[in-house]
């Protein structure tokens, strides 16, 4: 499966990712992880994108679309993936779709986690991040308000979105993805060619 999880600062992304992952037995490319690993290795990338993640902006799209590509050409991604903070840009969404048509490869769907913004306010002052101080925070929201929402639209027009409810334990909000997938995979199933040689 190949599925993509959009939210907004705090929502919960990196929980249930983790969870997701084991369930679905596919890799996690977490782009916040990448740059992060970047910028603590002294890259070129790392060193091009520490400025943006500590405004709260987002890394340029050509710098992110590279990094990205390299890591779903590695085999482990054969089957499968799940992007975490990817695509956060309609550039970026539009430089997956060609990515994957490229190869032939279809996307699964897209998770949706929605939190309101008081509770994620709350949250990510208990998380003690660097780019988590109020001012940062402020600017990320506006930042996904911005560039990310409209993609919502984007993946909601090509059938593909799923809007997860946020709030709630880590089992409910859980539960709740996984009905979604199960979703995914009814979708991928009623639209695989049917095979003739099965028929009656
Ligand atoms: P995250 O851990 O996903 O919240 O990402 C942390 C920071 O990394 C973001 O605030 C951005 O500055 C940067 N970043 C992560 N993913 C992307 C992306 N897909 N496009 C641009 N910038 C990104």
């Amino acid at each position: 499966m190949r599925v993509i999880f959009i939210g907004p600062p705090g929502a919960g992304k990196g929980t249930q990712s983790q969870r997701l992952l084991r369930y679905l037995g596919v890799p996690h490319i977490s782009t916040g992880e990448i740059l992060r690993d970047a910028v603590r290795m002294h890259t070129t990338e790392g060193l091009l994108a520490e400025k943006y993640m500590n405004e709260g902006h987002l890394v340029p799209d050509p710098i992110i679309i590279k990094l990205v590509g390299i890591r779903m050409d590695q085999a482990d991604c054969k089957v499968g993936c799940l992007l975490d903070g990817f695509p956060r840009t309609l550039g970026q969404a539009q430089a997956l779709d060609s990515y994957l048509q490229g190869r032939g490869i279809p996307l699964s769907g897209v998770l949706e986690l929605r939190v309101n913004e008081e509770v994620l306010i709350q949250r990510l002052a208990g998380r003690g991040r660097t780019d988590d101080e109020p001012a940062v925070t402020r600017q990320r929201f506006q930042t996904y308000r911005e560039r990310t929402e409209p993609l919502l639209e984007y993946y909601q027009e090509r059938g593909l979105l799923a809007a997860i409810n946020g709030i709630g334990t880590t089992d409910e909000v859980f539960e709740r993805i996984k009905s979604a997938l199960d979703g995914f995979q009814r979708r991928a199933a009623a639209a695989r060619p049917t095979d003739p040689t099965k028929s009656a």
